[in-house]
């Protein structure tokens, strides 16, 4: 494997494809506006006009992109990656999407020749910039170990979790966790700032003891001086959370703090936050205790 097609260079592609550079790895890309295909070939890259010609020249095409929709249509559609794949293409798939989407993508994917890989990944903007995400790989035994040294350049964690799809369902997992640690933190926030202790040493003992998470690591000091630019968008996080409530019900499983959380992400998108970074889930938990209103209009970065 030399060369490989990064399709998507948003928040996340972008750096990975960056580490995939330095690990040596050919990397011809391609995104929708053109802004991040110049800054990937100024980092070393190389330019497609589209994602035929990546997948034309590639070994393994690595997919970076919102939504199930937006997965379906370039790697399914007329001009898609199994159109012009070659026999035996890697199909790396590290979008968060709907795990039954991925299960249709890799049955197409097989029928063409192509071999998939479900391999959502955690860690956020910073973990890929340093290449530490975390990354949970759903398909077969012989697809995850070819694909292994192109996932050690942009992860640490990386875990074969099980058959296609397997590795959306352990994403909906993650972000049921971290969505709901977001809301306590928040709520923790709200709670000493109307009591009128100093967060900021707060956050400092709290980080040591139990209640230290990542969250507060890598927000926490944003979150105390209301910065949220993304990062992970609240508009994300929320269609994250609708695909976990979609797995509770298939399995009759309750998660009621999930729903919850999901409703919070919900009021905050009403009130013009989601392009924020999740954590400013902060703001609709001090609305609630009548603090502040929450509201896009205060926070350049919603627009
Ligand atoms: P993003 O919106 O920053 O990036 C997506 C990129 O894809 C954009 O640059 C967009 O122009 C491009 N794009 C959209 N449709 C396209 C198409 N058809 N062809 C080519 N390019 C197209 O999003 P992101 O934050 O990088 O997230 C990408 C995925 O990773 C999402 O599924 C998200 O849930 C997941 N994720 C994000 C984070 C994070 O912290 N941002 C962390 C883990 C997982």
């Amino acid at each position: 494997m030399e060369t490989v097609g990064v399709i998507g260079l948003g928040v996340m592609g972008a750096p990975m494809a960056a580490n995939l550079i330095k690990a040596g790895f050919d990397v011809v890309g391609y995104n929708r506006s053109a802004g991040p295909v110049e800054r990937l070939v100024a980092a070393g890259g190389r330019a497609a006009t589209g994602i035929a010609e990546v997948a034309a020249q590639a070994d393994a095409v690595v997919t970076m992109l919102p939504d199930s929709p937006d997965v379906e249509e370039a790697v399914l559609g007329t001009d898609g990656v199994l159109t012009h794949a070659r026999e035996g293409l890697l199909l790396v798939d590290c979008s968060t999407i709907r795990p039954e989407t991925s299960r249709a993508i890799a049955e197409a994917a097989r029928e063409a020749g192509v071999r998939p890989l479900d391999a959502p990944v955690s860690g956020g903007e910073q973990g890929a910039i340093d290449g530490t995400l975390s990354i949970m790989v759903g398909g077969r035994d012989d697809d995850f170990a070819a694909a292994r040294p192109l996932l050690d350049a942009v992860g640490r964690t990386v875990v074969h979790v099980g058959t296609d799809g397997a590795g959306q369902t352990v994403k909906a997992a993650n972000q049921m966790i971290v969505a709901g640690v977001i809301a306590l933190v928040s709520e923790a926030l709200v709670l000493l700032e109307a009591s009128g202790v100093p967060t900021g040493s707060a956050l400092t003992v709290l980080k040591g003891g139990l209640a230290g998470n990542q969250v507060m690591n890598v927000k926490g000091d944003g979150m105390l001086a209301r910065t949220f630019t993304p990062g992970f968008r609240i508009d994300l996080h929320h269609k994250d959370l609708g695909i976990a409530l979609d797995l509770a019900r298939a399995t009759g499983v309750a998660v009621p703090l999930t729903g919850a959380v999901s409703q919070l992400l919900t009021a905050a998108r009403a009130r013009g936050l989601g392009a924020l970074d999740h954590s400013a889930l902060l703001l609709v938990i001090e609305e609630l205790a009548g603090r502040a209103p929450a509201s896009g209009d205060r926070h350049p970065a919603a627009s």
